[in-house]
């Protein structure tokens, strides 16, 4: 069988995701025959983004690298929101940016440019593909400018704090969150002389007499965009109303994603777009939360679980995306240092019965002995990503016994293309990171080992353990007879 053979296979096989605005598992049908378009919400740089902020885009990678393995051409924005962002939902709020900007006696350019790398190490470190485009906000205030005064005459009214969103402009605003009227609308803080609860900021003023840091001239004077307006400008114009779909933590299902389809129906009809439901895309997807044993993660209590925080732990950011892979995305997660620990070692045999495939040349995949895992594997992933069931799959491929090893190692790299653990590019030494404020380097703790071997083969029995306790006393664990073949490890 041919490449383009397999792969035609694999798109004939059904794909179908979660649409929360139909709370309803659908076949994907893409707008664009053979293309996927998606679009991301991404961070806001005010600061370090947690592990449970970069679960959403380990899920984003996924929905991706599926949709690049059922065959179609994936085009995939995430943006960088680094103006806009309130310190709550309500419009009443302060820029996040703005503040800490002001705390940390930095210019918010220089706040953006800072946490929007630290983003991107933690995107690289957990092995997520770059998107097709990284859009920052504040590269497309003309074009939210523009958006805004088309849609401005039907749907917006102006206030002396900005340029209001009227919800009830819309046909069932709200829909996606499914509670709005009560429980959104709970959650807005009221600004004086908006129409309705929920109507929010699209475009911010700048107080009279106060210089924002961040601000654009526009029809309803200096100011800045809101956040939702970012978003709904940014996915339009990179991918073309509509597009197929949309991601974002669930947080977003309540307020930023109805914001946002309650723009795209008001510019889409404006605009003379008659599109399905008019909601900019058609298929809206959310994955759950990572959460902590005491509550919801955040960035200010408690030990801040950045991923920085991981790894100087000794914990391999990959150990981190097992941890995401091992949890459907719609599940919550509960963070603890014993699962990251298990999903290290998880890793850990993993990479090490794909170090027996080193160095072979990967063949036909569709080997008899492998046809049920492959298909177990298509079935889950096509299944809303159900990457629990796709992660076995792999593991029975691995230990598969007298298969032919170009059929396996073509069957490993197929699957790990989607599930992303890098099994081919990582070395069991790799996931072995030495935690922060370790002094003994790696030679050192071999010499000792080389010496302490000696001493055994010597039958000096107290020589060797005088040895391992030296290693003790420095937090290296000698671990005799390890199945993972690790030796030592650093407590
Ligand atoms: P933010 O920078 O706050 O806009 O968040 C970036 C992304 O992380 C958004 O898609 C959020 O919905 C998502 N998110 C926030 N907190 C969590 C969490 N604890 N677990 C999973 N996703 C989250
Ligand atoms: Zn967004």
């Amino acid at each position: 069988m041919t490449f383009r053979q397999a792969q035609d296979e694999r798109s004939a096989q059904p794909l179908t995701l979660f649409n929360s605005l139909t709370r309803q598992l659908e076949p994907f049908q893409p707008v664009h025959e053979g293309e996927a378009r998606v679009y991301s919400c991404g961070p806001t740089v005010y600061n370090y983004p947690h592990i449970g902020n970069m679960r959403a885009y380990v899920f984003a990678d996924v929905l991706g690298r599926t949709l690049s393995h059922k065959g179609y051409k994936l085009t995939h924005v995430i943006n960088i929101t680094d103006v806009g962002h309130l310190t709550d939902d309500a419009d009443a709020g302060e820029d996040k940016m703005e503040k800490m900007a002001r705390q940390q006696h930095q210019s918010i350019w220089d706040i953006a440019q800072h946490y929007t790398q630290a983003y991107w190490a933690d995107i690289r470190a957990l092995n997520i593909r770059e998107p097709a485009k990284w859009s920052i906000a504040t590269k497309y205030v003309p074009q939210m400018i523009d958006f805004a005064k088309s849609i401005a005459d039907k749907h917006c009214y102006e206030l002396d704090s900005g340029l209001y969103f009227d919800v009830s402009t819309v046909a069932d605003y709200g829909r996606l969150a499914r509670a709005v009227t009560e429980e959104g609308e709970g959650r807005i803080e009221a600004v004086e002389g908006k129409r309705n609860a929920a109507d929010f900021a699209i475009w911010r003023k700048t107080p009279p007499g106060e210089k924002r840091q961040m601000e654009w001239d526009s029809p309803w004077g200096k100011g800045a965009p809101g956040w939702h307006l970012e978003c709904s400008v940014m996915s339009g114009d990179l991918l073309g109303f509509p597009f197929d779909i949309h991601t974002g933590g669930i947080d977003h299902r309540e307020i930023h994603h109805p914001n946002e389809i309650a723009q795209n129906q008001a510019f889409c009809c404006t605009n003379g777009l008659d599109v399905p439901a008019n909601s900019g895309a058609r298929v809206w997807m959310h994955n759950n939360f990572l959460v902590e044993r005491s509550g919801k993660m955040s960035k200010s209590s408690g030990e801040f679980l950045r991923l920085q925080l991981l790894i100087d732990k000794g914990y391999h950011p990959l150990a981190y995306r097992m941890m995401c892979l091992q949890a459907h995305y719609r599940s919550e997660l509960e963070f603890s240092w014993e699962g990251l620990g298990a999903a290290l070692t998880r890793l850990k045999r993993m990479i090490m019965a794909a170090e027996r495939l080193a160095g072979v040349t990967p063949g036909e995949a569709r080997h008899p002995k492998l046809a049920s895992m492959l298909d177990a594997f298509e079935k889950a992933i096509g299944e809303d990503l159900n990457t629990p069931v796709a992660l076995t799959a792999l593991e029975d491929v691995l230990a598969a016994k007298k298969v032919d090893p170009s059929a396996k190692r073509a069957a490993v790299e197929a699957m790990d293309a989607v599930l992303g653990l890098d099994l081919f590019g990582t070395t069991r030494a790799d996931l072995r990171l030495k935690p922060k404020g370790t002094e003994i380097t790696e030679a050192e703790i071999g010499d000792v080992l080389a010496r302490r071997k000696q001493a055994r083969a010597d039958k000096d029995f107290a020589a060797s353990d005088a040895l391992r306790d030296e290693l003790a006393a420095k937090g290296v664990e000698v671990m005799d007879g390890d199945p993972l073949g690790w030796e030592w490890k650093l407590g």
